[in-house]
């Protein structure tokens, strides 16, 4: 890209043991399927650029961009559960990184860590982890990005022949707990303090050290994890090889978003025994910081550290309890936190799944009344929504009454005559502001506005 202002990635300046030079594959016939302009002009390329003939050879893997050293790079991980010393970018390569984000091609051609695969993606995953990765990014989620899908003209064998494409995705960083499973099974202390030198630089300026590392690390993923719950997100494939220290949510493979909700729901065909279901995700995102704070302790003072590792690690479930309940009092209106809140998220989840509702029209229909209809048996949700309305009404936001002066004048009128009582009512009104109530919330009819209150 003799114009685009993409330069090596900062990753590549970590050992070389950690990366292989690989430059992508050249492909047939490229063609751009789709193309991200708002995030290209984040990246700071230039208008228009994305679309042109230039930018279709380097996204396929046919132009290397002057002045960038494309790369593979070198992790390992856990996969179900099962240890893997060697994975690698196996079919990813990455170009280099523009505005400090690096720039991948997916499915660019075989690396070192190809092992017995082609390094070639078909088009499916290609537009899916299009599609998915930019909605989650609209829907607030911390995400990798698709910057661009192209169809490469050749043919991918996978259970028959398929359309092969190359995505091109960006990323705060890929370093994932997998990078640094495979230094810390190396021994390779020297390269764990360089690649958190340049975590701590690149992604986590405020950590400080290894401990503030993985302080901010867990938080992310408490987060992270949380803001996916909050959308009956199911990654799929929580490998550690496929968590990234960044927090964005990386590696779209048989994710999904649900639509029934049922707790224990898995999508990928490959989950055979539900370790990666939606709500397993907390307790796998502790297996795998288990898995990175073990990494991180030759930094962490080596067995010293390990009381303190292990409190850090454990105080997962507290910090995602957190961020879930901010994530559930926000789908439903409660601004003010109180105790019960926890357990009226839990009720309705329960009810949405003895029955199947669809999670994400069950809560943008509690807004508009239609959620109700969700379920085929009313009357649980209708015992759950009582009780919603009345801890929406101690919400100290969006009254529905407030003291009109149509109103208040009224009150005035009627006391001086000596009738009390629609003071009364107006102020039992006002002190319940938060329910609804069809004299009191009305606003003044044509003729009852009063255009001046006087002092005195
Ligand atoms: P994933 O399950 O997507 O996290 O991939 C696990 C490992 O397999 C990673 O090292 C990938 O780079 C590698 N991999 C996946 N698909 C291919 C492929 N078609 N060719 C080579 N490597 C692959
Ligand atoms: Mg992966
Ligand atoms: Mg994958």
């Amino acid at each position: 890209m003799q114009n685009a202002p993409i330069t090596v990635s900062r990753y590549a300046d970590l050992p070389g043991r950690m990366w292989s030079h690989t430059a992508p594959t050249p492909v047939a016939a490229p063609r751009l399927l789709a193309a991200n302009d708002a995030l290209a002009a984040e990246l700071g390329l230039p208008p228009g650029w994305l679309r042109g003939d230039e930018a279709l050879q380097i996204l396929a893997g046919n132009l290397v961009p002057e002045g960038t050293l494309p790369i593979a790079q070198a992790y390992a991980g856990h996969q179900f559960g099962g240890w893997s010393p060697q994975l690698g970018d196996g079919r990813a390569v990455l170009l280099g990184e523009a505005a400090g984000r690096d720039i991948v091609l997916k499915g660019a051609g075989r690396t070192p860590w190809s092992r017995g695969g082609d390094g070639r993606a078909w088009l499916g995953p290609v537009l899916r982890e299009y599609l998915v990765s930019e909605a989650m990014h609209a829907l607030g989620i911390p995400t990798t990005r698709a910057l661009a899908a192209v169809a490469t003209g050749e043919t991918v064998l996978r259970e028959r022949p398929l359309p092969g494409a190359v995505l091109t995705r960006v990323a705060r960083s890929h370093v994932r707990v997998g990078t640094y499973e495979y230094l810390a099974s190396r021994n390779d202390t020297d390269g764990l303090a360089a690649l958190t030198d340049h975590v701590i630089a690149r992604l986590h300026p405020q950590a400080g050290d290894a401990w503030g590392l993985l302080d901010a690390v867990i938080d992310a993923q408490a987060r992270l994890i949380a803001g996916w719950m909050g959308l009956g997100f199911i990654h799929g494939v929580m490998n550690t090889d496929n968590m990234a220290v960044s927090g964005e949510t990386i590696d779209y493979g048989p994710c999904a978003f649900m639509d029934a909700y049922h707790p224990d729901t898995v999508f990928s065909s490959i989950d055979r025994f539900g370790r990666y279901a939606y709500a397993a995700q907390p307790t796998v995102a502790v297996w795998n910081l288990a898995q990175f704070a073990s990494a991180l302790l030759p930094l962490m003072g080596g067995e010293a550290g390990i009381p303190r590792a292990t409190e850090m690690v454990n105080s997962f479930p507290a910090r995602f309890g957190d961020a879930w309940l901010g994530v559930f009092r926000a789908k439903l209106g409660l601004v003010t936190p109180d105790p019960g809140d926890a357990d009226l998220i839990q009720t309705l989840l329960g009810t949405m799944a003895a029955q199947g509702a669809d999670f994400t029209l069950t809560f943008r229909g509690l807004t508009d009344g239609t959620a109700r209809a969700g379920f085929a048996d009313p009357a649980p949700f209708d015992a759950w929504a009582a009780r919603w309305s009345d801890r929406r009404e101690a919400d100290p936001v969006n009254p529905a009454v407030i003291p009109r002066n149509h109103h208040v004048e009224a009150a005035i009128a009627a006391a001086v005559d000596g009738d009390l009582s629609f003071f009364d009512a107006l102020l039992a009104a006002v002190t319940r502001p938060f329910q609804d109530d069809p004299v009191f919330a009305a606003p003044p009819r044509p003729g009852e506005e009063v255009t001046a209150t006087f002092c005195g």
